[in-house]
């Protein structure tokens, strides 16, 4: 069925600045990617504050520990180029942490000022072999280009443009989950394995960004993808790259794999929700003939129950999603099947397509009235948020200050949540993910509606 329209984007605010920005910088999610690769060493050519910056923001939200090695410019790096500071650099790590590979991203400083950082790189290869690691992989991601969503996907691309190479066909699986919760890594691990189906999720910090204690501190944490791994995922089936607005877009790295290896790319949504974690298992089954095992089925019996036993608490309410694009798609999917009417959907990104997205998963439901913004930061956010009479928000915690002025209760998903502990254990995907983000929900307007009430309630 053809989408409908959707009301027009509400034009951005005309602020000088950003604002309490929607987005985070493109190198942050580069070192995502380069994290969830097993013996990897996320570097940043350029200043070092940037370092500090995704560091801060990375530890504070998954609470590990969480190395980032920089080439720390100094004035006169800026103005003759850093490939000195970069060559000690790669040393330095090579020596310290022993890694299989170090993901080099660019920050802004870097980019500006047009470092050739593949000729540095080629360079300090053939300066010093015997040190060199595995792999250097390089990515560019000048954040005033693109959001930390941007650097995740520009990463990937470059990761598997390395080493993904032609390879005898096999029966295993490529997932690419996108920016999602080590959490959610878990649960599709499991929903795979419990189906039976062989496969290779690349990005894989599961472990590395929300791991066990030590006895003692390992300098590279144990987990991630294996690079051998990802060297066969040109002899793979089919890749399965989750996120909706990644669909209409030729430069992904399911797409390169297509051209290049063709191997069928499945593009889907994330799968939040009811309908879009159907589909997810649709495909599965159809690639692969393995379909929805009896445990998970009884997980998704115990969720279409449990929308019955809340659906009189969460129909009619309007919310307010925000985020990156398709954790913004994933969500109105699912609060359009509760009968939870859209009333905002915002992301700090420009150009993602949410729009069109958000048109396709919400074609049953009632759009007349929703406000998309795109480009937006979190103050533009809370003035169109202000015009409308909302019950809930969802969002990260970057939210919070619109939450506190408009007196409307934030749930908070995705990335980053700074502000309550196990950001990086809320589930968003599968059954179980839909199912403990359906609860939340619910008892959420449960207890606004009781401290809101003179009356002390004690039985809804
Ligand atoms: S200067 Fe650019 S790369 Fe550095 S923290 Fe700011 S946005 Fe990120």
């Amino acid at each position: 069925m053809k989408a409908p329209p959707l009301p027009a984007t509400a034009p951005e605010s005309g602020a000088a600045a950003a604002r309490n920005a929607c987005k985070l910088c493109a190198p942050l999610g580069a070192c995502v990617v380069f994290s969830g690769i097993e013996s990897c060493v996320p570097f940043l050519h350029g200043s070092q504050g940037c370092a500090t910056y995704i560091r801060r923001y990375l530890i504070s939200h998954f609470r590990e520990p969480v190395d980032i090695a920089s080439s720390s410019f100094s004035e006169e790096d800026t103005v003759f180029g850093g490939a000195r500071n970069l060559k000690a650099g790669l040393r330095n790590v090579v020596s310290q942490y022993h890694p299989e590979a170090i993901g080099v991203a660019t920050t802004c400083l870097a980019e500006t000022i047009g470092e050739d950082v593949p000729r540095i790189l080629a360079s300090y290869q053939a300066e010093t072999p015997s040190e060199t690691p595995a792999s250097l992989i390089h990515v560019a991601t000048p954040s005033y280009a693109g959001t930390h969503i941007d650097g995740f996907h520009a990463a990937m691309l470059s990761v598997v443009r390395q080493f993904a190479q032609a390879s005898e066909r096999h029966a295993r699986l490529n997932l690419f989950p996108g920016f999602v919760s080590p959490e959610d890594l878990r649960q599709l691990k499991e929903m795979l394995r419990a189906a039976g189906v062989d496969f290779t999720l690349l990005p894989d910090y599961s472990q590395t960004l929300d791991g066990r204690t030590w006895s003692e501190y390992h300098r590279l944490q144990p987990g991630g993808t294996p690079l051998e791994s990802i060297r066969q995922m040109g002899g793979a089936p089919a890749t399965f790259e989750l996120g909706r607005t990644l669909a209409a877009k030729p430069g992904t790295a399911a797409a390169w794999l297509a051209r290049e290896h063709g191997v069928p790319r499945v593009a889907l949504g994330l799968p939040i929700g009811l309908r879009e974690t159907d589909r997810f298992w649709a495909e599965l089954e159809r690639l692969t003939g393995h379909g929805l095992p009896p445990a998970l089925d009884d997980e998704r019996g115990r969720l279409i129950d449990s929308l019955v036993d809340g659906h009189k608490y969460v129909f009619g309410k309007r919310a307010a999603i925000f985020g990156d694009p398709d954790l913004v798609v994933g969500l109105a999917s699912f609060l359009g099947e509760l009968g939870v009417q859209p009333a905002l959907c915002a992301t700090g990104s420009k150009n993602s397509g949410m729009k069109n997205c958000l048109a396709e998963v919400l074609a049953d439901t009632d759009t007349s009235g929703l406000v998309v913004l795109e480009g937006a930061d979190h103050a533009a956010i809370a003035e169109r948020a202000k015009e409308l009479r909302l019950d809930l928000l969802l969002g990260s915690s970057k939210g919070y200050p619109m939450a506190r002025e408009l007196k409307v209760p934030l749930i908070r998903v995705g990335f980053p949540i700074h502000d309550r502990l196990g950001g990086q254990r809320v589930p968003h995907l599968g059954y179980r993910g839909a199912q403990q983000l359906f609860d939340r929900l619910v008892n959420t307007i449960l207890e606004s509606r009781q401290d809101n009430s003179s009356t002390g309630y004690s039985y809804l």
